[in-house]
């Protein structure tokens, strides 16, 4: 028989990238443009398999409900896990499979497309110079070469990024709980998070969202970090305190804001609002700062992570039904340990 799977938050490349992948398997995939969620949970009911994305949210409740309609695995179709309840998924025997490294690269190097935006203000001088204004008065920028950067989680995506900063003859600062003996070859210097926030002139993140992580930049981790600092976020919103990073940039502590994602992205991002009216009135701050530039979580967003993402999401699927295991599955173990 031919597996039914339910797949949340369609767009059009999706369908593209998944039914080229499908060809080698056959499922049969049924696309839904609507998010998952408690309101729309009822849609997955009946399906053993579901694939979802970063904003569908998974919570306890709808895994009990779609765990008694039969619901066995949620394929993630991206790396990170903190939108689903892994507790409660474990305890109701629904297994979780990811996409844990579609492609690094594509992250990291929107994560400096981000800081050479803003450094150097290529997108004013974009503006400016099609308007036919050739002046460059308030545009100067800084050398990256000599700042140090400090890179807050070393994993695949942080490592990359490493690497390239590296490039530009920065010097590397980094805070990881497991320290990573490539990036130390790259000159990394492993530190606590405390001097890291307080000797950088940029500091980028690349950790997951956890309980750990969650408002790690706030108002306290602010006060000590240089003036005019440089963050970049193309991590997981959360992991900066939305309310406290606008005060710092009010104050100009904060110098420059670089993100690809946001604590409450998932009522925005991936949509066309262009005619509709902002009802978050911090998110509405920030795109008012001159100096803050965001990107609608599209880090991940190349061809080649495509492709890489949808066909590690169906041979996980296929892993998972072939031999009962996957070696991409999400232990509620993991979770606790990162
Ligand atoms: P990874 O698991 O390979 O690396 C994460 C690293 O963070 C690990 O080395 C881990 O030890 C470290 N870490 C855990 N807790 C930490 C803490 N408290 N402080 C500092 N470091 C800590 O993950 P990855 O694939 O490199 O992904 C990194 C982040 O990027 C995740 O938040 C992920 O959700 C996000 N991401 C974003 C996009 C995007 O499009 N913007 C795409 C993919 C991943």
């Amino acid at each position: 028989m031919i597996m039914k799977i339910a797949f949340f938050s369609t767009k059009s490349y999706d369908r593209e990238y998944f039914n080229s992948a499908n060809t080698r398997y056959g499922y049969h995939i049924d696309y839904f443009e609507t998010q998952l969620n408690a309101k729309t949970i009822s849609l997955a009911n009946g399906y053993e398999t579901i694939i979802v994305f970063v904003h569908d949210s998974i919570d306890s409740e709808s895994i009990k409900f779609l765990a008694d309609k039969g619901l066995k695995l949620i394929a993630l179709r991206c790396s990170g896990f903190n939108n689903v309840d892994l507790k409660f998924a474990c305890d109701k025997n629904v297994k979780i499979v990811r996409v844990p490294a579609y492609s690094p690269h594509s992250i990291a190097e929107h994560t400096v497309a981000l800081l050479l935006t803003l450094i150097r203000k290529t997108h004013k001088a974009y503006n400016r110079v099609r308007e036919g204004d050739f002046s460059i008065e308030g545009l100067m920028g800084f050398n990256l070469n000599s700042k140090s950067v400090g890179i807050v989680g070393t994993g695949r995506i942080g490592k990359i990024t490493a690497k390239i900063f590296a490039g530009f003859g920065c010097k590397l600062f980094a805070y990881d709980p497991f320290e990573d003996d490539e990036c130390k070859q790259y000159g990394v210097e492993y530190t606590n998070i405390e001097r890291l926030f307080r000797e950088s002139d940029i500091i980028s993140l690349h950790c997951p969202l956890n309980p750990d992580t969650y408002h790690l930049v706030n108002s306290g981790s602010l006060s000590i970090m240089k003036d005019g600092v440089g963050i970049i976020n193309t991590s997981r919103g959360a992991v900066i305190d939305s309310g406290a990073i606008i005060e710092a940039l009010k104050n100009e502590k904060v110098g420059f804001l670089g993100l690809d994602v946001y604590e409450e992205e998932a009522d925005l991002f991936y949509e066309d609002l262009s005619d509709k009216i902002i009802k978050d009135d911090a998110f509405a701050r920030l795109l008012t700062f001159p100096n803050v530039l965001i990107t609608s979580h599209q880090a991940f967003f190349t061809r080649e992570a495509m492709q890489k993402i949808s066909e590690t999401t169906l041979s996980n699927i296929n892993e998972f039904y072939d031999t009962g295991s996957c070696k991409n599955e999400v232990e509620h173990e993991q979770y606790i340990a990162k």
